[in-house]
């Protein structure tokens, strides 16, 4: 018989425990008025659906022009953050900001605004956290680089010069942030580093090697569009060859597992538990 173990460290980080809180109250509490959030609450389709059944609306941004005047309907604005030109837009177009912007974030966000000469973020272009963080510093020139390979050209064709700051996207790999922060330290010797890896996340990298190593199989649960997922899946499979990503119980396949195997089952930090639960119910019952 197949044993089954979840992750103990696995689940929703805080930042996204507090914004699925806060719609979850306003929706409770406004039955039948409409909740938009801004870009989908959480990476996770099967979270976000369950959140629309209780009547979240996800909207791009180029959506809410289409809203027009919003008459005080309320937007819920994610963990991700946001740069200040979408509060002006927001404001303007008449919606009840719901901000729900991680205290993490909201920190990175401000030592951005506070830094001085070039500054260099380490993370996903395009990622929306990323596009918030740039924007906080609108018609300064800001450096996205989003791997060693990206640094090492921004030496060769674009080298800052003088003072530079580097931040990282609280999701990103804190083992490669070391890595280039080092290198880019020996070219750049004013360069000042700001540890900005969310400390939740750094602190998963180190439980979830042991826990890839600890279990014969690893089914690791996570939406397609979540970065955090795929450099942890990643992470996983680095460590034990037996791990599968899924996003939920219809893409996993029987012929993975043997009879006597423990898997352990983990997912990113926009995994919710119930998830997590279903996935781990379905294999716990292959014969
Ligand atoms: S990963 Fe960390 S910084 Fe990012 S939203 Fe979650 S708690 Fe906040």
């Amino acid at each position: 018989m197949i044993k089954v173990e979840i992750d103990p460290n696995a689940g929703f980080c805080a930042g996204v425990i507090r914004a699925i809180g806060n719609a979850e109250s306003f929706l409770r509490a406004n039955q039948g008025k409409p909740l938009y959030s801004l870009g989908e609450i959480v990476h996770n389709e099967y979270e976000i659906k369950r959140l629309s059944n209780l009547g979240l609306v996800a909207l791009d941004f180029e959506d809410i022009y289409e809203i027009g005047s919003a008459h005080g309907e309320s937007i819920l604005i994610r963990a991700h953050g946001q740069p200040p030109s979408t509060y002006d837009t927001l404001k303007k177009l008449g919606f009840n900001i719901i901000d729900c912007t991680c205290g993490v974030v909201l920190g990175i966000q401000k030592a951005i605004r506070e830094a001085g000469g070039e500054i260099i973020i380490y993370g996903k272009r395009g990622h929306p956290e990323v596009l918030g963080l740039v924007g906080q510093v609108e018609g300064r020139r800001v450096r996205v680089i989003e791997n060693m390979a990206d640094a090492l050209s921004m030496l060769e064709d674009d080298c800052p010069e003088g003072h530079c700051e580097i931040f990282s996207q609280t999701t990103m790999s804190p083992v490669e942030y070391e890595r280039i922060c080092t290198m880019l330290s020996a070219k750049l010797p004013q360069l000042v580093v700001h540890n900005t890896i969310c400390r939740q996340v750094a602190g998963r990298y180190r439980q979830l090697e042991e826990f890839a190593r600890s279990h014969d199989a690893i089914v690791f649960v996570s939406g397609k569009s979540s970065s955090n997922g795929k450099v942890l899946s990643s992470l996983c499979k680095s460590c034990n060859i037996r791990s599968y990503q899924v996003g939920g119980i219809g893409e996993i396949q029987p012929s993975w597992f043997r009879a006597e195997d423990c898997v352990g089952i983990s997912g990113a930090t926009s995994t919710p538990r119930w998830l997590l639960e279903q996935v781990a119910g379905y294999i716990a019952n292959l014969q």
